[in-house]
């Protein structure tokens, strides 16, 4: 019964992502669900010929989907939406980042003008709901010189106008858009917004370096273009709540890669905005087709806890905070491979709750679900766990991370994870059952404009470690290799 519970709640929280999932083809059939159309609709907007093959063979998914889209649609019934599209290269490809062709940007706005969304610039986004019911905003990221050669011609065609979020630093250099562009777009009604200076990674700067990429570029822009700037796009789509303070302090709004959709209560500076991948124009129809998207791990631990053998007593990995708040985005996802045990943790975040889960039934087995209440000075969690009932706390540090500290009824831990200075970070635990733990990162200035996407890390967790990570976007790889040998080995997706 208490495994069936656990499957069912996992199966729910991961359809209730997915339903806000980052992809267009499900947000059409979330909206088609919402108007009592079929699902098949979605088959036209993304002409996938596979739609009726994959809803067969995916039809428990769906059915679980359907649960959930049903229960927030009655919780969220005739409620005013904003959709707000992210994009990259148009027409243009450089391997990494996603490229969509004209034909198919044009094909995705026409079905959204189908379904009666007004177009509007991210920064008028919200303030359109109060008279618009659905709101949908286009936005490229990065500032390319296809915004202005690729998509600028076919949102004139449409009458739609674009925000872009413009790298300032980049400006006027090879393959990006230049000063006089910038102010073409302007002209033609588009928004120039901001998408900082270097594009940093701002979950690792420290105060005066979130300052220094926020405000810095909101100055830039302003003196260059001699027009307000409005929004900010976080960089990888990686924030945390000492960033959303940081933005709220220079712009009206800060726009995420969070999946889902903004109502008129939509937090201004967490704008979800769900970006299309490198993946999507090979797989989005199969993926929106059945039902699954990268968050598609969501699933797994309600699976995977079935089919790994049972552990013995339960141990939980060093670090675990189930309160996060200062260091808290939307949203993340990691497997970890860690002395013989295998994790899987959860956090989301809506608004002012959040949630965090790990599962291990690998190695010492071990569960722990946890509620979280973010208030203004503290968050305070209660869960359950295999050893019995919860109970967390976190407390900011002024821009510089947070304390934490976890009790349940066997064991109690206290930690924290500082920033110190930017791209360093310091983790510390101190527990009952394994004492104490650290861990200090660094990440070198190796390609400085992209946020720095290598990592190296050291600690102490009942032996010495060490290894290093490599991000990609929102994703994270780490190996790590400790005094005995033992190799370690992380996957996180963050947003
Ligand atoms: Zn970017």
């Amino acid at each position: 019964m208490k495994r069936l519970v656990l499957i069912l709640a996992a199966s729910l929280a991961s359809s209730y992502v997915q339903a806000q999932s980052s992809y267009v083809g499900f947000h059409l059939s979330a909206i088609a669900s919402s108007r009592f159309e079929t699902q098949l609709q979605f088959a036209l907007t993304e002409g996938s010929m596979k739609t009726r093959w994959s809803f067969r063979e995916a039809f428990t998914v769906r059915f679980v989907q359907l649960v959930a889209v049903l229960a927030m649609l009655a919780t969220s019934r005739g409620e005013e939406q904003a959709l707000i599209l992210g994009y990259h290269h148009i027409g243009v490809s450089n391997g990494v980042t996603q490229e969509v062709s004209q034909v198919e940007l044009e094909r995705q706005l026409r079905s959204l003008l189908a379904l009666g969304y007004v177009f509007v610039t991210t920064g008028r986004a919200l303030e359109t709901l109060e008279t618009v019911p659905l709101v949908a905003s286009v936005t490229f990221d990065d500032g390319y010189a296809d915004a202005y050669s690729e998509a600028l011609p076919v949102l004139r065609r449409l009458g739609i106008p674009a925000t872009v979020f413009i790298i300032v630093a980049r400006v006027n250099e090879p393959g990006f858009m230049s000063w006089e562009q910038l102010k073409v777009l302007r002209s033609a009604g588009w928004e120039v917004a901001s998408h900082t200076v270097s594009h940093a990674e701002l979950t690792d700067l420290s105060p005066t370096g979130l300052e220094r990429e926020l405000l810095g570029a909101k100055e830039t822009l302003m003196l260059r273009l001699g027009s307000p700037v409005h929004c900010v796009a976080y960089p990888f789509g990686r924030h945390d709540r000492r960033v959303r303070q940081a933005a709220a302090m220079t712009y009206d709004c800060g726009v995420t890669t969070a999946p889902g959709l903004n109502t008129k209560r939509a937090d201004a500076w967490a704008l979800r905005r769900p970006l299309t991948s490198p993946l999507d124009v090979q797989g989005l129809s199969w993926r929106a087709g059945s039902g699954t998207d990268l968050r598609v791990a969501l699933l797994a631990p309600a699976f995977a806890y079935w089919l790994l053998p049972a552990g013995a007593e339960g141990r939980r990995p060093a670090f675990y905070n189930p309160a996060r708040y200062e260091l808290m985005g939307d949203g993340q996802l990691g497997f970890r491979w860690q002395g013989g045990n295998l994790y899987q943790d959860v956090f989301l975040r809506t608004g002012d709750f959040a949630t965090s889960a790990i599962f291990s039934r690998l190695g010492t087995g071990y569960v722990e679900v946890t509620g979280t209440i973010h208030l203004a000075v503290a968050a305070f969690g209660i869960g359950w766990s295999t050893e019995g009932a919860v109970l967390a706390t976190a407390l900011p540090l002024g821009g510089y991370g947070e304390v934490w500290g976890r009790m349940s009824v066997q064991t109690w831990a206290l930690g924290a994870e500082l920033i110190p200075l930017d791209y360093a970070r310091l983790k510390t635990e101190v527990n009952s059952d394994r004492g104490f733990s650290m861990e200090v990162g660094f990440a070198p200035p190796v390609m400085v404009a992209e946020g720095r996407p290598l990592r190296m890390f050291s600690g102490l967790d009942g032996s010495w470690y060490g290894g290093s990570s490599l991000r990609l976007g929102g994703l994270e790889t780490s190996l790590s290799v400790d005094a005995t040998g033992a190799v370690g080995l992380a996957f996180t997706s963050s947003w």
